[in-house]
């Protein structure tokens, strides 16, 4: 598995499709060695969905490298909303109240300040994480004083067209003003990319099958 080559494949299918956007490597259950080389090759942008594995895998990498961004893009408990601040520069999953409330008191006590996306549930789906499509209005008005909100996020449910939901996204985002949208995977990333994207989150498609 060249994990070098399999971006720079993606990169080039997004630009013969004058695509411009940022790629989030996904690097969740995969182990520091195998990421490096493209570290290595320069990229710096990585996604993963959780906190003590991202601070046990990562944590001594970002203290030496202040250039690499690290993206959680997976739900996230408010008692740990801290070592998300002080882990992630880009938090994908705010989707509550109390949550907003945990990362602007964690913020406070770190001094500084993180950028966030509001994660909605545009399939509607009960155990998905995420905020009603028609609550997400009133949830940005409640974060936006405290957190610097800068897109939405969603994750499409597995069995129905991601244009869909691409679109029920992008267009709650304009509602908004909001510039930054968090959505794409492996298996449609170019689509996203055409319906505005502009975050794909890509893993299998760069690291491999996850086992
Ligand atoms: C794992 C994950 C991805 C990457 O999925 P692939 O299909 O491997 O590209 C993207 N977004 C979220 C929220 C994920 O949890």
């Amino acid at each position: 598995m060249n994990i070098v080559q399999n971006i720079e494949n993606i990169k080039k299918q997004l630009s013969d499709n004058n695509i411009n956007l940022k790629i989030i490597a996904v690097s969740k259950t995969f182990e520091l060695f195998q990421i490096q080389p493209l570290i290595d090759h320069g990229h710096l942008i990585f996604g993963e969905n959780k906190v003590q594995e991202t601070k046990f895998k990562w944590a001594k990498l970002l203290e030496r490298n202040n250039d690499l961004e690290i993206h959680l893009i997976g739900g996230l408990q408010t008692n740990k909303a801290k070592d998300a601040v002080q882990l992630f520069k880009f938090i994908h999953s705010v989707d509550r109240k109390k949550l907003v409330d945990a990362l602007k008191k964690a913020e406070e006590r770190l001094n500084f300040k993180r950028k966030y996306f509001l994660q909605v549930n545009t399939g509607q789906e009960l155990q998905k994480f995420g905020v009603a499509p028609e609550e997400v209005e009133n949830l940005f008005k409640y974060a936006k004083s405290k957190l610097n909100i800068i897109g939405l996020m969603c994750i499409p449910p597995k069995n129905e067209d991601s244009k869909v939901h691409f679109k029920i996204l992008s267009n709650l985002a304009k509602k908004l003003k909001l510039s930054e949208l968090s959505m794409g995977m492996s298996h449609d990333f170019v689509e996203a990319g055409l319906s505005g994207a502009t975050y794909v989150r890509i893993g299998s498609k760069i690291f491999g099958e996850r086992s």
